[in-house]
This record gives C-alpha cells, sequence and structure tokens, in this order.
C-alpha cells in the first residue's frame, strides 16, 4: 500500500503524487483501517495528528482540559480541551531516546543533543558565543582487554582489509582452540567483537567493568581537577576561583559490548562559560593523558568464590586538541610558552562534525537489535543475570548454608550487595550510566530545549487559531527564557493508554518520519 504526503516543497525528490510513502507489506486488517479513514473523512485529523507528534511511533494519549489565566487580571487567555484534538484525544510524543524504539521521537533527541553540544562548542541558546575562545580536546576512553576477539583490522591506511589475528597457526589455547584467526572481518560479520575463545574470556571481569564505568568517569573528572590545582599550583579549594572544567559526553557500544567514553572537554577561567582559561588547549590535553591512565576503582568480589578487581580504562586512550584557545596573558618567556601550538595548525577537528558525531551515538543502544543479539552479547546478558543471583545470595558461597534447604539470602546483608541490580540492567550488558551526560555549566539543558520547543508549539497553534502572524523578533530569546509568572496554566488530564490504534497508522507514522529524515538529509545536502 501507498499513500502520497500532500507538501508542496520545491524541488525535494520525496514529495508529491510520483514520491508514494512506501508501507511495506502491510496484512489486509492495516490496510482496511486506513481505508476506512479516507471513506468516513478522517485522514486529514489523523494527518494531524501525525504531525502533532512529530510521526511518533507509540504517542501518549491524554483526555482532559487546561485553562491559560493572566495571574495579574484574572483573565482567561485561552481555553483548550483534548475534545478539540484531531482525533478527539490529545497525543503527545512517546519522546524515547532510542533508534529502534522510536525513529521519530530520537531524531528530536539527538537534534537536541546537537544543539546541547553545539551550543557549548561555539555559544547560543543562552551559552555565551565566548566559549568559542576556549581550550577544548576531544578524548576517547576505552575499556580494557578481557581476551582476544575477532575485529575488522586496519591495512594500507584503511580502517578495515588487515587480518584479524595473524599469529603462529598451530598455537592452541588451553581449551585446544587456535591463537591464530587469518580471516580478514567486514563490520557486518557477526563474529566481530567475538571472543577468539570463548573460555578463555575473562566475562565476569568484562561485566564488572562495564557496571563500574560511569564511576571511572566520575574519578576521571576528580583526578583532571586535581591534575589542573597542580599545574596551576593552586588548591582544591582555590581551584575555582582559576579554572573550570566542563564536558558533554556520549556512551558508545564497541562491537564486543562494552562501553567507550567521547568526551568533549572544555576548560573556562573563573568566571563562568566563555570565561577566559588560564591554560591552552595543548596542556589541557597533556593534563587529560596523564590523568586518566591512573584511574582506578576497586570493585570488591560478587561472592565468597570471587576476588577483588582492580579496574582502570583501556590503554587504547585518544586525546586530540579541537581547539587551544590561547590563554589571555601568555608570557612568552614564561615556562609554558613552548607548550602553546599554533592554533592555525592545531584545530585538526572542526568542532560542528564533532557534535555531530557526538549525537549520533546519543540514540544508538547496545547497538545491536535485543530480538536478534549476537551470541557474545546473550552471553554478557546471562553472566549479568548470573552475578546478580550471586551477589543476593552471596553469604550462600563457599561455606554457607546447605543449598538444598533454602534458595536465598540467609545473612540479611546480601541485599546491599553493589551487584544486585545487575540483573535489572542485564539489557544493556550491565552498563547503567546514561547515555549523554553533561557537567552543570557545559551548555544548555536538554530539559530547556524540549521547554522551549513545546512553548513553540504552543505559539504556533495561538497564530494558527487567532491568525496573527508568528512574533519572530527575539523568538529563539524568549522560548529560551524561564517562564515569567504572568500566566498561569491550569489543566486536569488522564493517560488514556500508548500507541496508534492500527498497525498501519504505526506504519504511516514511521514511513513519514523516515521521509522526513530524508528531506532533512536533501535540504542539508543543497546548503552544504
Ligand atoms: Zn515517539
Ligand atoms: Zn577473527
Ligand atoms: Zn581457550
Ligand atoms: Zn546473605
Amino acid at each position: 500500500m501507498t499513500v502520497t504526503l500532500d507538501a508542496r516543497t520545491g524541488g525535494f525528490p520525496g514529495f508529491g503524487e510520483d514520491a508514494p510513502l512506501d508501507l511495506g507489506n502491510l496484512p489486509a486488517s492495516a490496510v482496511a483501517g486506513l481505508v476506512s479513514r479516507f471513506r468516513n473523512g478522517t485522514m486529514p485529523d489523523l494527518s494531524d495528528a501525525l504531525a502533532s507528534v512529530g510521526n511518533c511511533s507509540h504517542p501518549i494519549h491524554l483526555h482532559g482540559t487546561s485553562t491559560t489565566i493572566d495571574t495579574a487580571t484574572g483573565q482567561v487567555l485561552s481555553e483548550y480541551s483534548s475534545a478539540d484534538a484531531p482525533l478527539g484525544v490529545l497525543l503527545r510524543p512517546c519522546g524515547n531516546r532510542r533508534a529502534d524504539v522510536c525513529p521519530a521521537c530520537s531524531r528530536t533527541y539527538a537534534r537536541d543533543t546537537f544543539a546541547m553540544i553545539r551550543s557549548g562548542l561555539l555559544g547560543g541558546k543562552t551559552v555565551p558565543e565566548t566559549v568559542a575562545d576556549n581550550p577544548l580536546v576531544f578524548a576517547t576512553f576505552t575499556a580494557p582487554s578481557f581476551g582476544h576477539v575477532h575485529g575488522t583490522r586496519p591495512k594500507n591506511g584503511h580502517k578495515s582489509g588487515g587480518r584479524c589475528r595473524p599469529y603462529d597457526r598451530t598455537k592452541t589455547c588451553p581449551h585446544g582452540r587456535p591463537k591464530a584467526c587469518m580471516t580478514v572481518h567486514t563490520e557486518a560479520d557477526p563474529a566481530v567483537g567475538a571472543p577468539l575463545c570463548s573460555d578463555c574470556y575473562d566475562w565476569t571481569s568484562a561485566v564488572i567493568w562495564q557496571w563500574h564505568a560511569p564511576e571511572l568517569w566520575r574519578r576521571f573528572t576528580i583526578a583532571l581537577r586535581r591534575a589542573l590545582v597542580s599545574h596551576l599550583d593552586t588548591t582544591d579549594k582555590a581551584l575555582r576561583h582559576r579554572a573550570s572544567v566542563q564536558y558533554a559526553k556520549v556512551a558508545e557500544f564497541q562491537a564486543r559490548g562494552l562501553v567507550h567514553f567521547h568526551a568533549l572537554i572544555r576548560l573556562d577561567g573563573p568566571n563562568g562559560p566563555g570565561s577566559p582559561s588560564p591554560v591552552d588547549g595543548a596542556t589541557l590535553a597533556r593534563l587529560i593523558r596523564d590523568a586518566a591512565p591512573a584511574v582506578r576503582v576497586e570493585a570488591p568480589p560478587v561472592d565468597g568464590a570471587d576476588v577483588p578487581r582492580m579496574l582502570a580504562f583501556g590503554s587504547q586512550l585518544d586525546v586530540r586538541t579541537v581547539r587551544t584557545g590561547l590563554p589571555q596573558t601568555l608570557n612568552p618567556y614564561g615556562p609554558d610558552a613552548t607548550q602553546v601550538e599554533d592554533p592555525r595548525t592545531s584545530d585538526t577537528l572542526v568542532p560542528e562534525q564533532v557534535a555531530g558525531y557526538l549525537a549520533k551515538y546519543s540514540t544508538k543502544s547496545t547497538g545491536t537489535d535485543p530480538d536478534a543479539r549476537p551470541a557474545h552479547h546473550r552471553r554478557l546478558v546471562r553472566t549479568c543475570r548470573w552475578l546478580a543471583e550471586r551477589a543476593r545470595t552471596a553469604c550462600r558461597g563457599l561455606a554457607g548454608p546447605d543449598p538444598e534447604d533454602d534458595d536465598g539470602c540467609v545473612c540479611g546483608q546480601c541485599e546491599d550487595s553493589p551487584y544486585r541490580l545487575l540483573g535489572k540492567w542485564a539489557h544493556m550488558l550491565g552498563f547503567r550510566g546514561h547515555f549523554s551526560t553533561k557537567s552543570r555549566r557545559y551548555s544548555v539543558t536538554l530539559g530547556r530545549l524540549r521547554a522551549a520547543r513545546a512553548k513553540f508549539a504552543r505559539l504556533r497553534a495561538d497564530a494558527d487559531r487567532t491568525g496573527q502572524p508568528l512574533d519572530t523578533r527575539d523568538l529563539e530569546a524568549r522560548l529560551l527564557a524561564d517562564d515569567d509568572a504572568t500566566t498561569l496554566v491550569i489543566g486536569d488530564w488522564h493517560y488514556t493508554g500508548t500507541g496508534w490504534t492500527t498497525d498501519g497508522e504505526k506504519e504511516l507514522a514511521e514511513a513519514a518520519a523516515a521521509r522526513a529524515r530524508e528531506y532533512a538529509q536533501w535540504k542539508a545536502r543543497r546548503t552544504a
């Protein structure tokens, strides 16, 4: 079944009679649902409803009313009821971050993340533009190795094309498996990321590392501040009078099922975002390179049969200066003078590319379809559940009571185990952190960007209703401003469900979302 979008956007080949939406192979019942909307004249309402939630796959249904009142005069400014909405119900986008759950909302999330990261790089959206003058470093923190895994290898300057693990082919591991793999893997190869020997691979340590990865990052930020304290010859307490470290970071799952952190780290001076930094980007990069390898987290054993572990980041640490941001008062004869790079030659990364790169990763989950995980990801999921179970009954370990008698904790303390919640995060392979995080003063918050979008939707709806054109003067500043208290919204809303009425409508939403994405890409190419 195909449906044509009615829009007049000059030149885009994806609109009009010649470019119907591909709705896949819909079951007859779903087609019937859409056809009946054409018949009874509610198709335009469905179109409006789709537009109102930006083609969300699982919109939230709300019934109720709200009234906006001027707090100074008590005058009712507007009233809204879900009965007036296109399908008689107020639909709100689900807001899911993950592209595999809701393509449309995940794009909104990626766009907000991009705007948030970009503002921290270049200013704008309430962030002073002088942040663009400050030193900026892009760093990638990896997981250590827990055994050899299959992978794509570089060759002749290309990312792939090399043999997986060229090694003496006669050598085997204690389990009799070859230590070599002469295959040239492609990225699509499901073997990529899987261990050469699943019995040699240290699954438990891999999961325990992933569980503590957010803590490793937190300790890195502390270590970097300490390094700055020592470099600036100041004290922990007085550092805020000299400099402030701000960052945005995203977690990205690698093929082996462990996360990397990609971080943009900016150094501000003492007077907030964009105030001149006391050191340049090359120095900041050096302090990061020195601080990261020394970061440690001691992980307690899971139970009596386990051992404590000293966790660290992997030895592959990539630290690159995006902007040197020369300090305001540079002493050319000072001890740091030789470390100052020429900003024209050191700017190897384009800030906006980095923002796009990070935003892209912010909508991924574990990188694989949860219904079709590769075997080594399934093994990590099982390891998480198994470790959680061991932690829950750790007292029943080596010297514990007879496991035949009882099936739970007998000491009453196992519930304090740091690993008791591992099972809950098994679907994330034990990673419980946020996919995208930022320090408080790095940039505008995603919450404020969301509020601005909601405000814009209200203003546009008001403009449509009243026929008054939207006042675009200082629009962005007004949208991002903290709400003033001159109006009060009184609402009474009830949640009545989630999703579209039929599979056909969901299919239509996703096809329209895909077309909107194509349009955005087409537009980006035209303006590039
Ligand atoms: Zn959604
Ligand atoms: Zn291989
Ligand atoms: Zn082995
Ligand atoms: Zn116990």
